[in-house]
């Protein structure tokens, strides 16, 4: 989460609770959002997950009260989108005086002991620094930021490979306004308290101050009739949808780069890249081990004994696989071609492990008959352990 999130999200609308509410308020609404968009309740809704995702980021925030203090002020100072639109602005000819990070904190004077003199000079700094719209950024194409998110699959979708929607939802340019918050017929007016700069100047003593203008909060311009459809800010949350395709085996904990599918680039920039962590379900009856499936079954001690024929589950079918007389415990029985098939033809098998079942009580009969079987079978050859015993006493 960058800082550049701080001042372009807002965390209580999406938690749709009051500026004011209290901590608990902030506790429970998140509470209940996460509980109705968890992905365990809604499998395979990728909105569902969006929606989770960035719950628990406004929680993250919110839910800390330091975490939250820094954000509202960040908030009060700078507004929602209006910064980046200032931005803008103070690099234009005629468009007033470009910011200087130094002017705002430190520099003059000396530290700004406003903020506790530590995160919150680091955070203005790492937002002006940043590329996301300080004056001195160059004016060359710029690259579109990478973008992370995470799905989460079906065993079987897994296993065979997948097509799946991904919604991305990201920051982008009101369509409505172009970007300048004005409903549209209107432009937005050069600010009557700073003329314009976005900057306004307090002398102290021999100091000069300089900080952002509270009225046009830096943009140098105010919207008179604001935008409708981004209420002012030249903002909006964009949702994009890609088709994203998993293949055969991809894996837990897998993370998948799809190169140029990130945010769009500025000024004939490449576009990012776009990063899915995958996870997996678990099966109810099958693991995975790289392209193998694996599986536990249990058989009788006669069954080791005598030899048999099991019939087992695959993905799509069964398959009959002979246990041979004399079988020991943990014996792994491979059935070939059965585990992942890739699509360039190489295949995994399935490894089915064999669990010699010790009956915890027996039948009267059985016990009998287990007698008369113990009658007849030679001891365990245990002499290795003779040795070591004498020795011990
Ligand atoms: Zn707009
Ligand atoms: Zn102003």
């Amino acid at each position: 989460m960058s800082s550049k999130d701080w001042i372009e999200k807002d965390y209580y609308a999406t938690l749709g609770v009051q500026k004011s509410a209290s901590s608990d308020e902030i506790k429970k609404a998140y509470r209940k959002l996460a509980r109705e968009s968890h992905p365990d309740h809604n499998p395979g809704d990728p909105k569902a997950e969006e929606r989770f995702k960035a719950v628990s980021e406004a929680y993250a925030v919110l839910g800390d009260d330091a975490k939250r203090r820094e954000y509202d002020e960040m908030r009060s100072l700078f507004g929602s989108g209006a910064f980046r639109r200032g931005a803008r602005g103070a690099g234009q000819p005629g468009g007033g005086v470009p910011f200087d990070v130094s002017d705002l904190f430190g520099g003059a004077a000396g530290g700004d002991a406003r903020f506790g003199g530590g995160g919150f000079t680091d955070l203005f700094s790492s937002i002006f620094a940043g590329g996301a719209g300080g004056p001195a950024r160059p004016r060359g194409p710029v690259r579109g930021r990478d973008v992370e998110t995470e799905v989460v699959l079906d065993f079987d979708d897994a296993v065979r490979g997948v097509t799946l929607p991904l919604a991305l939802r990201a920051p982008g340019v009101c369509d409505t306004c172009h970007g300048d918050g004005a409903k549209p017929g209107t432009r937005p007016k050069a600010c009557p308290v700073c003329h314009g700069a976005g900057v306004t100047t307090r002398n102290q003593g021999s100091f000069s101050f300089s900080e952002p203008c509270h009225t046009c909060q830096g943009v140098g311009t105010v919207v008179e009739e604001k935008c409708p459809e981004c209420l002012g800010t030249g903002g909006v949350t964009k949702t994009r949808t890609l088709n994203v395709r998993f293949p055969a085996g991809v894996a837990d904990g897998q993370r998948i780069r799809l190169a140029g599918r990130g945010e769009p680039g500025e000024r004939g920039g490449p576009a990012g890249d776009l990063f899915v962590q995958v996870k997996v379900r678990p099966d109810e009856l099958f693991g995975r081990s790289g392209d193998d499936l694996t599986l536990t079954v249990p058989i009788t001690f006669a069954e080791a004994v005598l030899g048999t024929d099991l019939r087992v589950p695959t993905l799509d079918g069964a398959v009959t696989l002979r246990v041979p007389p004399g079988t020991p415990s943990g014996r792994v029985l491979r059935a070939r071609g059965k585990g992942v098939q890739r699509r360039d033809g190489r295949a995994g098998d399935l490894l089915v492990t064999l669990d010699v079942l010790v009956p915890a009580a027996v039948s009267d009969e059985a016990r009998a008959a287990l007698e008369s079987f113990a009658a007849q079978t030679p001891p365990a050859a245990r002499e290795h352990l003779d040795a070591r015993l004498r020795r011990v006493g």
